[in-house]
């Protein structure tokens, strides 16, 4: 099969990656498919099965850990599972696109072991810690415990951030799109 490139996003939820991921993907230049993970938690809000994420029950997601069908998988919160199945870059690649990931820093680093020179992993930096609170807040999809629980883990999260290729800091988000553009535009070109 003819290998795509590999473009990972990793941040803190509520960092504006999923608000890049979403720019990126319309940016036909990029030539870029969503991996879809398979998650084990509820959709929230307009969330589609298919789209969004595969939503499965965490037994079927076990099932498929037992099965070694991911590529990597995370408890990113405890019982949320979270994970890239193989079958999904397979499906990408075949289509003769770039895979562009949305997901947590620990999943983030292991893609890039595993395909080191195919992957560009980006981690994108918010403003600070408040600042997350207050994104968080305002998203208001999720319950104050799940926020706490967000917010708790992203301290850990940041300081993963040297580990990766490049550090996009989003502090005013029509900059941080012009800046993720070029980068994946001059990764892909190589
Ligand atoms: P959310 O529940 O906000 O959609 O996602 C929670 C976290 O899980 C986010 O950091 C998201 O990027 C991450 N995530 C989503 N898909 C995957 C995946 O396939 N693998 C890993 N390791 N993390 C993921």
């Amino acid at each position: 099969m003819n290998k795509g490139k590999l473009i990972v996003f990793s941040a803190p939820s509520g960092s504006g990656k999923t608000t890049i991921v979403k720019h990126l993907l319309g940016q036909e230049d990029l030539n870029l498919e969503f991996s879809i993970s398979a998650a084990s938690r509820a959709p929230r809000g307009e969330e589609v099965h298919g789209k969004d994420y595969y939503f499965i029950s965490l037994e079927e997601f076990k099932k498929h850990i037992k099965a070694e069908d991911f590529l990597e998988w995370e408890e990113v919160y405890r019982d949320n599972f979270y994970g890239t199945l193989k079958s999904e870059i397979e499906r990408i690649w075949a289509l003769g696109k770039n895979v562009i990931f949305d997901i947590d820093v620990v999943g983030g680093l292991r893609i890039k072991h595993k395909f080191p020179e195919e992957t560009l992993a980006v981690f994108v930096k918010p403003p600070s810690v408040d600042e997350l609170k207050r994104r968080l807040k305002q998203r208001s999809t999720e319950s104050e415990d799940k926020i706490n629980m967000r917010i708790a883990k992203a301290s850990v999260e940041l300081a993963t951030a040297p580990q990766f290729d490049v550090i996009i800091k989003n502090y005013d988000l029509e900059v941080a799109l012009e800046e993720a553009h070029q980068l994946v535009k001059d990764f892909i070109s190589k």
